[in-house]
Order: C-alpha cells, then sequence, then structure tokens
C-alpha cells in the first residue's frame, strides 16, 4: 500500500497531458484476469483511442521495470474479478463503473476499474450465446471504461462528452455492443492536449 502511494506521489510531479506521443497502461489486477477478456480489453481499448492517434503500450505490474521513467505511465488498478465466471450477482450495485483521481483540479494518472459492477451491467444486456464468448464481452467492456478513463486524464477533465465512449454513463447494451467509438468532438479535445 505505501508503495503504490508513493508511486502515486512521483507520478503527480510528473503529469501525464502535454507529453504523450504514446501512453504506457499499467495493469494491476486484484484477482487473476481471464486471458481471453485481457486481451480484447487492450485491443478495445485501442479501437477506441485510434482516431486520437495516441499509441498505447502495455504492461502488467509485476512485469514493470519501475527504474524506468514515469512520465508517460497511467495505473490502472482493476478491483473484484475481470473474468464472467459464475460470480455471483452484487448486493449493492450504486456507485461508479471506474474513477480516476483528481487532486486541486487536475486529472492524476491514476484510475481505477470495478470489474465486479461491469460484469453486473453487462449481464443485463447479455443473451444465451453472449455467455459462450462472455470473457470476450466482459474485456471489452472493461475496455471500453478504462477508454472513458483515459479521455479524463488526456483531456485533463472532468467533462463527458455528448455521444460514445465518453458520454457521461454507458448502458450495459453500450459496454458489449458490437462498436462503441468516441465522438468526433472528444477526438479533438483529446488530440489538441496530445500536440
Ligand atoms: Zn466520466
Amino acid at each position: 500500500m505505501r508503495k503504490t502511494t508513493l508511486f502515486l506521489l512521483l507520478l503527480v510531479a510528473a503529469p501525464v497531458v502535454g507529453l504523450c506521443e504514446g501512453l504506457t497502461i499499467l495493469l494491476e489486477f486484484d484477482s487473476p484476469v481471464a486471458s481471453g477478456a485481457l486481451t480484447e480489453l487492450k485491443k478495445e481499448s485501442e479501437t477506441v483511442l485510434k482516431n486520437t492517434g495516441l499509441q498505447l503500450a502495455w504492461t502488467l505490474r509485476e512485469d514493470y521495470d519501475s527504474s524506468k521513467s514515469a512520465s508517460d505511465l497511467v495505473i490502472v488498478k482493476f478491483k473484484g474479478h475481470c473474468a464472467m465466471e459464475n460470480y455471483p450477482a452484487l448486493l449493492d450495485e450504486r456507485g461508479p463503473l471506474a474513477w480516476t483521481y483528481s487532486s486541486d483540479g487536475e486529472m492524476l494518472p491514476y484510475s481505477e476499474v470495478s470489474c465486479d459492477k461491469v460484469r453486473n451491467s453487462i449481464r443485463k444486456a447479455m443473451h444465451g450465446g453472449d455467455y459462450a464468448v462472455g470473457d470476450k464481452l466482459m474485456g471489452r467492456a472493461v475496455g471500453r471504461v478504462l477508454a472513458h478513463e483515459l479521455v479524463h486524464i488526456l483531456s485533463n477533465s472532468k467533462q463527458h462528452g455528448k455521444e460514445g465512449v465518453a458520454k457521461t454513463a454507458l448502458s450495459p447494451t453500450n459496454l458489449i455492443a458490437e462498436s462503441l467509438k468516441l465522438d468526433e468532438a472528444d477526438v479533438l479535445r483529446i488530440s489538441k492536449k496530445l500536440k
């Protein structure tokens, strides 16, 4: 816990916005992630952010070499089980699917995603055959939620979009639909910050 706090403080000194041609996303999972979900999560985040021109690189917490510069790093902590197994439905559905920390009005490169809440949400939109590709849909949904948080970080703003991935709330159907784009207005918002 202490190590994480120190890491966070180092990152505060080196904000992400303005530095990006590429961004490294450090993924920290509470419990083992389904491999099908992990692959899809990365692919979906990249697809959503493709039009911004941003390149994403990925590393797991256990593989990360902390002696490297952290200036282009975003840490994402995944709480709960990032897999579509038969975990019981949540009794308490309140609260966001994910959130990003901020300090003095600046978005910090540190987000948390509740895999249990995401799974609970998408179950409402899943039917028969969807369960055969459950991990893939779970990864897709988490990838969209992560992309939403990255938009906050990259635009250094709590502002939401009118349509697409950056809108205020993503419905269960939005999360698993074949495609959910980043609205052009949000692409522009980010592209401006990246230069
Ligand atoms: Zn948001």
